[in-house]
């Protein structure tokens, strides 16, 4: 196509640009007819953004206040070209939205690319697809477009063949909005077919709420064809919000997810509600089935898609939810606020508050139902965002029981190792008398599982969770109870098992306590200021000696956490049991020479501190015991 264009200039596409291009190529071509969704997707998008800016300048209406998108068709130019009547783009706008990615962490999210394709088009579903995928079918893609409110002389031009550039230039543009002209590559002219096209847009597109139009097809004489293209409607336009949920398929939700959730792969669950009321509004919420690459990103893009009777408001509200719940996505449609509201007015707007703390619990509730429904998707949904749920108790007090019942974890009882056991399924098979929950927190699956903190316990056939993502010290900070039953660290303070210990177990304890305070003050005088108490330990059954923490001590996790950032630890000294009824606490208790008691007390003490994960605060001190320990045996 040949246009008069000025200042035209060739760019190059942002590197990360160039790798998506790749791998949408290779990775996609088994659903190629996807980049019709997305371009749709985009054309309702900069409707509901110009019908949003029209509420403060209407004039950017002008030339026509019914916007639709129209597809249309060349069989002999190999070409499908989009029509739409939205927001459009200026020079810049073009230049950055569909030359760059915006994400922050694009970069280093592109870096997981293995080149192997199946794994890689993977990746492409935490990213969504977008505008790219038009080069799935075209080997050139044409934009010509104009943003609302500016002159015909303001249109800009943009080509690529889609590998490292792209061209720009200005154009004149007599309607505002944005054309999209794919020139479709050999082996794809199937897609210039009006048939093909209306199956497509009804597929995919079927839940967009503006008209889609494609030219009516004409089946009488040539002669008496009408000079003037026809068109007609083949979508159903419609706010599929809007519809009672009893006729939305679960397809529809499905390609309605996707649209609204920039996404590529279908939602795990949604609900659909309509309240009414004080407050009128319908939700209709999401849960993603793979977490974005920047959920962890500070600005990365959260929230529900408000509207206000209907008309788009903005993206990204993120005052309907909480931050835990930030990879939900969706809708939310009110019927009370104002056209004109700000994020500013929802940030005071003590009607927002009554929404979120409806839609936090619509949410809990709907994750509850997934874990009862759908065990194998929960499990899914737990390995996406299992982790930002757990900041879940901090930040919401009123709901931390609920959130509390959606926790899982590893556990003594399930050899899987993996996070599955839930707080109820623990509490089901406690044992008779157990009012506690136990845990214990540590780096590594593989560190926990073998604790000496948990002979006891494999001994008594007590259940322990096993904690060790990086959140979960701080988590348990917050989580005191779940059903009236205390939590409770295996590796701190006195352990106490409460009625779990028999009236002898307890009486033979304090007896062997009697017994061995003369070696429990040996040990105290020979480790001195390391410790901050010795006592015989009820802990072990297997392992010589161990350290416990403080009742108010920080434990090792946070005080990691709390180095890493730089922050001064307040200093605590662990407890050290001893199990008497190992050999080698019978052999320390019988040494009479005072240096070589106090040379293995320090190795048993640094051996227990080996085997809670921590380091040593003198490692060669310990070799060197330790060594002349081995030439005295050899001898
Ligand atoms: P996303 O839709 O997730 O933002 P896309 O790759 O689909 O990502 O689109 C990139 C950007 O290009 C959009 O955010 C928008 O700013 C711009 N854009 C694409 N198509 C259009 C269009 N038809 N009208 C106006 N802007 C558009
Ligand atoms: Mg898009």
């Amino acid at each position: 196509m040949s246009v008069e264009t000025q200042n035209k200039e060739t760019l190059g596409f942002q590197t990360e640009v160039k790798q998506l291009l790749h791998l949408m190529i290779h990775s996609l071509y088994s659903n190629k007819e996807i980049f019709l969704r997305e371009l749709i997707s985009n054309a309702s998008d900069a409707a509901d953004k110009l019908r949003f800016e029209a509420l403060a300048k209407p004039e950017l209406l002008e030339g026509g206040a019914d916007l639709k998108i129209r597809v249309s068709f060349d069989k002999d130019a190999k070409t499908v070209t989009l029509d739409d009547n939205g927001i459009g783009m200026n020079r810049e706008d073009v230049i950055t939205h569909l030359g760059t990615i915006a994400k922050s962490g694009t970069a280093d999210f592109m870096k997981h690319l293995t080149g192997d394709q199946k794994k890689d088009s993977h990746l492409i579903g935490q990213f969504g697809v977008g505008f790219y995928s038009a080069f799935i079918v075209a080997e050139q893609v044409e934009v010509f477009s104009r943003r609302a409110g500016t002159s015909a002389e303001e249109g800009v031009y943009w080509s690529s063949k889609g590998e490292g550039d792209f061209e720009v230039a200005n154009i004149d543009k007599a309607e505002r909005g944005t054309r999209i002209v794919l020139h479709l590559k050999s082996g794809e002219e199937e897609f210039a077919d009006g048939w093909r096209l209306r199956n497509i847009i009804k597929k995919y597109s079927d839940h967009i709420a503006l008209p889609i139009e494609l030219p009516k097809e004409f089946h009488g004489e040539e002669k008496d064809k009408p000079a003037e293209t026809e068109w007609e409607t083949v979508n159903r336009a419609s706010a599929l919000w809007t519809r009672p949920r009893t006729e939305v398929k679960d397809e529809e939700y499905q390609e309605f997810y996707k649209h609204v959730g920039h996404d590529f792969e279908n939602p795990l669950a949604w609900s659909h509600n309509k309240v009414e009321g004080k407050l009128e509004y319908t939700s209709l919420l999401f849960v993603p089935g793979r977490a974005p690459f920047d959920l962890y990103q500070r600005e990365a893009p959260k929230g529900l898609k408000l509207y206000v009777q209907r008309v788009f408001i903005m993206d990204q509200a993120d005052e309907f939810l909480p931050l835990y719940l930030r990879f939900i996505k969706g809708v939310v449609d009110s019927n009370d606020l104002s056209l004109n509201v700000s994020r500013e007015i929802l940030q005071k707007d003590p009607v927002i508050d009554s929404m979120k703390s409806a839609l936090t619990k619509r949410v809990l509730d709907m994750l509850d139902k997934l874990a009862k429904d759908k065990p194998e998707d929960y499990k899914n949904f737990w390995k996406q965002f299992g982790q930002v749920l757990k900041e879940g108790p901090a930040e919401d007090f009123a709901n931390k029981e609920k959130i509390a019942g959606l926790l899982r974890f590893a556990s003594t009882h399930d050899a899987s190792g993996e996070q599955g056991v839930s707080l109820a399924d623990y509490l089901g098979r406690a044992k008779e008398g157990q009012d506690k929950i136990y845990y214990l927190t540590g780096e590594s699956y593989a560190q926990v599982k073998n604790s000496p903190h948990l002979e006891v316990f494999r001994k008594k056939g007590i259940e322990v969770l096993l904690l060790t993502d990086r959140i979960d010290e701080w988590l348990m900070s917050y989580l005191t109870e779940f059903d009236g039953k205390q939590f409770v660290d295996v590796a701190r303070g006195d352990l106490d098992l409460g009625k779990l210990d028999t009236e002898e177990d307890k009486k033979a304890q304090e007896e062997i306590a009697k017994a061995k305070e003369g070696l429990v003050e040996r040990l105290k005088t020979a480790l001195g200021d390391e410790v901050a108490e010795v006592r015989v330990s009820h802990r072990l059954t297997d392992s010589p000696a161990i350290l416990a923490i403080g009742e108010q001590d920080l434990g090792l996790q946070m005080r990691q956490i709390l180095e890493a950032s730089g922050q001064t630890v307040p200093e605590s000294k662990p407890i050290f049991e001893i199990n008497p009824a190992h050999p080698l606490i019978e052999k320390l208790d019988a040494e009479p020479d005072e240096d070589r008691f106090a040379d293995l007390s320090h190795i048993l003490f640094d051996q227990a501190a080996l085997a809670a994960g921590d380091s040593l605060k003198d490692p060669a001190a310990y070799v060197q015991r330790l060594n002349k320990l081995l030439v005295e045996l050899s001898a």
